[in-house]
């Protein structure tokens, strides 16, 4: 007999996965250029040249048994510090390679930083819209995870809820920006505003409140749109970075925790973290691939093949009837459905071929999240289906 939380976790367990397991059943069927399929969000786009010459010089010139061995649980010291030199250069920070850890994705941050957190009972709080693995990621450790309520409008934080929901059980508050899955992007006066909120309600209610910032879209911003450093505006901040999408490595599992010396209590975290990141089985994270983003910092994804995509489906959508806020980040659109049970609509959708994924997921009903990480041919192609959707709901 599985254990109780299982059962519960199996029934809820990810809409989005099992629609990507659904689309390649569906691809198989009807052939993968008639299936249009955005539930997941895994890059069309190839990782950068520089990660396979990388790949390549580690194995031909590293020490094998360097490459492929244990290390400290919080990663090779060269690689942090090539990360730390990075993150002082390109945000002007002071951070040193203590203050990182490697880890298994944003994902293996994500349970590192909660482990390290939470008693239970704790609170986290996140902005719905939210991405929904933050569920498990908080349930994992017997925290709860509050919701703030959206605002459908403009999709940026809502702070007077935000201000309501902190209580003395509040332990941290996530943010993502840019977002999954709205791709909006917290403007600088937003963050300010949110921080002071945060140091207001610490010193009221005597508690130290962690501001965890979630960060695998950090380099997909449009327009020329800045994405604020968070570390700069809240002195409780603590960074969880991945190359997941930065660099189009989602399979490999890389990212890392950044907990600077401002953070409350930043030495005995730094060490927690580093003892949760082996005692939940992850030991450090992979060994080649954190060699390969030691040598990587300078890459770049091609943002611009994500650009062209945006501007497509979102002027494709909105011509055919649909409404949406215009993104300035990520690679999502998250487009009101045209009735209100969007279930029904993603079920529609699908009688198109197309697969886009419920905002109940999100904590969001009445929305549906269309992830534009795809060929460019696919949204060409999928749009005659999206139009014939708007005339169906009489757009
Ligand atoms: N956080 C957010 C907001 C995400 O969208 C994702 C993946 O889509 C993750 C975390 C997990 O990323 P990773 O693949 O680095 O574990």
């Amino acid at each position: 007999m599985i254990a109780d939380k299982m059962v519960s976790f199996v029934k809820n367990s990810s809409v989005i996965r099992a629609m990507f397991e659904e689309g390649k059943i569906m691809a198989d069927k009807y052939g993968a250029e008639n299936v249009y399929d955005f539930s997941l969000g895994n890059p069309n786009v190839p990782a950068p040249k520089e990660v396979k010459e990388a790949i390549l010089d580690i194995l031909d010139n590293e020490d094998p048994v360097l490459v492929h061995g244990y290390m400290s649980n919080s990663g090779y010291e060269d690689v942090r510090v090539a990360i730390a030199e990075h993150i002082n250069k390109t945000f002007d920070e002071n951070v040193n390679p203590n203050n990182i850890i490697m880890t298994v994705g944003a994902a293996g941050g994500m349970n590192v930083i909660m482990k390290t957190l939470l008693n239970p009972g704790d609170e986290v709080l996140t902005f719905t819209p939210y991405f929904g693995e933050y569920r498990s990621y908080v349930s994992n450790y017997d925290g709860v995870l509050v919701e703030i309520a959206p605002n459908t409008d403009t999709f940026q934080p809502n702070l007077e809820d935000l201000e309501k929901k902190i209580t003395k059980k509040t332990k941290a508050l996530i943010v993502n920006t840019p977002n999954n899955p709205t791709g909006v992007v917290y403007s600088e006066e937003t963050i300010i505003k949110l921080a002071d909120i945060l140091r207001k309600k610490e010193k009221e209610l005597g508690i130290d409140i962690y501001l965890i910032s979630d960060e695998p879209y950090r380099e997909l911003a449009y327009d020329g749109v800045k994405v604020p450093y968070l570390t700069k505006y809240y002195e409780n901040t603590i960074v969880g970075y991945s190359y997941s999408k930065s660099l189009s490595l989602p399979g490999e599992r890389i990212g890392y925790l950044l907990i600077p010396d401002s953070v409350a209590d930043a030495a005995d975290m730094i060490a927690a973290a580093n003892v949760a990141n082996r005692i939940l089985g992850y030991v450090n994270a992979p060994s080649l691939i954190q060699r390969v983003v030691g040598r990587c910092q300078d890459a770049k994804v091609d943002v611009p093949f994500y650009d062209r995509n945006r501007e497509t489906l979102y002027n494709g959508l909105i011509e055919a009837g649909f409404s949406c806020i215009k993104p300035e980040g990520a690679f999502y659109l998250f487009v009101k459905s045209p009735v209100a049970d969007e279930k029904e609509f993603c079920a529609a959708a699908k009688k198109h071929n197309i697969l886009i994924v419920p905002g109940s997921s999100f904590g969001c009903a009445g929305f549906v999240r269309i992830a534009y990480c795809v060929a460019h041919e696919t949204i060409v192609n999928a749009l005659p289906g999206f139009r014939e959707l708007a005339k169906e709901y009489a757009l």
